[in-house]
């Protein structure tokens, strides 16, 4: 799962839909060049070792495809030290909606729900939210079977999550599997009272899943904001320094805060400039919204 290009070629075969597009090993430019031609612009370019919103190049026409190519195998071969890249259909106006699933070594592999990761700044997740809005349960339980065969397909076990981009009109598509616990992982945990890590410690001990799929259930919403080190005013460009003020909100049962810098501290280039993430909850979306805005 950690090459987009050979998740996608498995996923293919486990009849998981996917972004029509060209996944292949031949990675010749004028193999490329027809592959965008044949999918239709715009395309999107992606390093199939990427991540991150790295090595993303979005290609306009068939005119502009070759120094998009370029450019984001130039990326990806700086960022990876490899420079293989996939094309796929570029979609306008996405959303993207990812599913949490959870497989211990026993056979047993469950979905607890979606998160609506939409709200990105350079292809990078600025706002999570779970349930995700206008989300209908039947579509939901669509994409949870989808995730959960992405995951039995590869024998996983663990925390994964399972990402899909998906249409205006309810259609959606794999993009990637995520093999570990994500950084929204807590507004998860806020809609279904569930510790992920703890589940993850009773998997790595062997231990069977703590709850079956008819277990599980929403509860209220839930709203995570990453706060990052950024100067606005630069195009929120990330941003190094002292911080000399951090005064995050009272903790409560609506409202988390996982930080891993207090007053004082140096932002150095030599990490991410995510620093801390503020998590609500509330009964209903305009109350976790309420919420959000006061903390
Ligand atoms: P990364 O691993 O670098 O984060 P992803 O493959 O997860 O890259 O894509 C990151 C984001 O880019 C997605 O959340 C989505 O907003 C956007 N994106 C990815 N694929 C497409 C696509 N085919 N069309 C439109 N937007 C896309």
């Amino acid at each position: 799962m950690g090459s987009k290009s050979a998740a996608k070629r498995l996923m293919e075969q486990a009849q998981v839909p996917l972004v029509p597009g060209y996944h292949g090993l031949d990675q010749d430019p004028a193999i490329l060049q027809q592959a965008a031609d044949s999918i239709g612009y715009p395309v999107l370019i992606k390093a199939s070792a990427g991540g991150g919103g790295k090595g993303m190049k979005v290609a306009e026409s068939s005119a502009d495809f070759a120094n998009q190519l370029a450019s984001a195998k130039r990326e990806a071969q700086a960022s990876f030290g490899d420079d293989q890249v996939l094309v796929e259909k570029y979609l306008t106006q996405p959303r993207h909606i990812e599913i949490q699933v959870f497989a211990d070594s026993h056979g047993n592999c469950v979905y607890l729900f979606e998160r609506d990761c939409s709200v990105q700044r350079r292809h990078q997740k600025v706002l999570e939210e779970a349930p995700a809005p206008g989300m209908t349960p039947k579509r939901r339980r669509q994409m949870g079977a989808a995730a959960v065969a992405a995951a039995k397909a590869v024998g996983y076990v663990g925390a994964g999550t399972v990402e899909f981009i998906a249409n205006q009109d309810g259609s959606f598509y794999f993009m990637e599997m995520n093999t570990r616990l994500q950084v929204e992982h807590p507004v998860t945990e806020m809609i279904t009272g569930q510790d992920l890590v703890e589940w993850q410690l009773r998997v790595a001990a062997g231990q069977a899943l703590p709850l079956a799929q008819d277990q599980l259930q929403i509860r209220g919403h839930a709203l995570e904001a990453r706060i990052y080190a950024e100067d606005a005013n630069k195009g929120f460009l990330p941003a190094t320094g002292k911080l000399i003020r951090l005064a995050p909100p009272a903790e409560s049962l609506n409202v988390r805060v996982d930080t891993g810098v207090e007053e004082g501290d140096e932002i150095t280039p030599y990490y991410d400039p995510m620093i801390a993430k503020l998590i609500v909850w509330d009964e209903n979306r305009d109350g976790a919204l309420a919420r959000m805005r006061k903390a």
